[in-house]
């Protein structure tokens, strides 16, 4: 069996991606492994607090490890969308990113208000994504119960930007 460190272990650090000066932690050699996806999604997955009831999982990366987490925990799975992808929009937050900004969408009609939610994404840096993805639960009447993320990314503050909504991470550098 992979442990969970062995299986971290496998998360590369590509320097100077997507620009100069950056580093980027690549999981795609964790994904390649199945031993060690599944290390990672049992965890998450025991980590995540008895009230869940949705996962929202956010474009793109985060629909890996969030397809994964709701059937392995037999939760419902909603996608957080990048703009343009969705048929019908409930609602929408624009946010900043370091350079530029983005937008995230929340699908019609299949968050119910009062849902118990885990946000899950692959890596948390400065916490915009989160955050906006937290706006779009929290805007639809449903609760944030847990933010869960493979990657903290310590040095960036996302954590801060969480506003005291709870975070789980397999792994903070
Ligand atoms: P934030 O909004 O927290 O600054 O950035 C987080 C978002 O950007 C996540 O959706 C994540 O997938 C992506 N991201 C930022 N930095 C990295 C990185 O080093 N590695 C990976 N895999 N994703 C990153």
């Amino acid at each position: 069996m992979t442990s969970l460190d062995d299986a971290l272990a496998l998360v590369r650090t590509v320097p100077d991606f997507p620009s100069a000066g950056v580093l980027f932690r690549d999981l795609n050699p964790l994904f390649a492994s199945a031993p060690a996806f599944r290390a990672v999604i049992d965890e998450m997955a025991a980590q995540l607090p008895a009230d869940v009831t949705v996962i929202a999982a956010v474009e793109a990366r985060g629909f890996l490890l969030g397809a994964a987490l709701a059937v392995t925990t037999g939760l419902s799975l909603i996608p957080i969308r990048k703009p343009g992808k969705l048929p019908a929009v409930a609602d929408r937050v624009d946010y900043a990113l370091e350079y530029g900004k983005a937008t995230l969408e929340l699908p019609a009609d299949v968050l119910p208000a009062g849902a118990q939610v885990a946000v899950v994404d692959d890596v948390l840096a400065t916490g915009g994504t989160v955050d906006a993805t937290c706006q779009l639960v929290e805007r639809a009447g449903a609760t944030v119960s847990v933010v869960s993320v493979v990657l903290e990314l310590g040095a960036l503050g996302g954590r801060d930007r969480l506003a005291g909504r709870k975070l789980h991470t397999l792994q903070t550098i």
